[in-house]
């Protein structure tokens, strides 16, 4: 497998504390990769690492092999890195449409600086975020804190479409929302695959992350503790990894 993204002994810190104890991952091009693991098993710390939001070595993060670790976020999503973050941390007092705008600025300025270096060739437009999820489209006057929380991922996951990842980092997407509304968010997948994205999915769901992704990894205190083809791995696999026994 050429892998698009890989990790190689990722290891991250908050202050004293340390999170991650070598993490080796791979992601292949147009691959969906789960991450699943118990709270605090690091998965979420995983992502900010890659995608630079804490300091980790140049060698340790690879993009189509060319090491960078600690790149700043705006650069990785020059570079065609993107993130649906925990909270989705979207800009409240604007509409479903300007926040998407945002993003759409964001990656024409990316372009700009980044000449042929930049990030995806996903093509992604507002239309094709519209036809993904149209109730955007419905709601593209309406502030984003007034839509419900599923919606409010739509919005979260269309602004990272909009910045033409080639690698898209999913953070929790489907917490606290109905069964129903994460049917619509998942089905979504094929279609950024389709694209050309690669995806990497934070999920405590493990059933759905199973179903969702190619591979998986399961992380227990810092560390990977099963790495397998997602329709090979078994629950009682799952079970030990998960929760250290056995
Ligand atoms: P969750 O599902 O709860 O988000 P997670 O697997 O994503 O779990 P992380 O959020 O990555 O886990 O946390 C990994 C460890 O790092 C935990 O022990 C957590 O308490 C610690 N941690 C996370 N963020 C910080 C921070 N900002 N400062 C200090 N420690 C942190």
């Amino acid at each position: 497998m050429s892998a698009v993204l890989s990790t190689h002994g990722l290891v991250a810190r908050y202050g004293d504390f340390q999170a991650l104890y070598g993490v080796d991952t791979e992601l292949g091009a147009g691959e969906c990769v789960a991450l699943i693991g118990a709270n605090g098993a690091g998965k979420s710390t995983f992502l900010r690492a890659v995608m630079g939001l804490l300091p980790v070595a140049r060698e340790m993060v690879r993009l189509d092999g060319e090491p960078v670790g600690g790149t700043a976020p705006d650069r990785m999503v020059q570079k065609g890195v993107a993130i649906v973050p925990e909270g989705r941390r979207l800009f409240t007092g604007m509409s479903v449409e300007d926040n998407l705008r945002v993003a759409i600025d964001q990656a024409a300025r990316a372009a700009g600086k980044a000449g042929a270096r930049a990030g995806g060739k996903g093509g992604w437009t507002l239309k094709r975020v519209h036809d993904l999820f149209p109730i955007l489209a419905e709601k593209a006057r309406t502030p984003v804190q007034s839509l419900s929380g599923g919606q409010q991922q739509m919005v979260a996951i269309g602004r990272a479409l909009l910045c033409q990842p080639r690698v898209l980092l999913c953070d929790e997407i489907s917490l606290g929302l109905a069964p129903k509304v994460i049917r619509e968010i998942y089905a979504a997948l094929p279609e950024i695959r389709a694209a050309g994205t690669a995806v990497i999915l934070v999920e405590q769901d493990v059933g759905l992350a199973q179903s969702a992704s190619d591979r998986l990894y399961c992380m227990l205190e810092g560390r990977v503790t099963l790495a397998g083809k997602s329709a090979e791995i078994s629950r009682a696999q799952i079970g030990e990894a998960y929760f250290g026994v056995g």
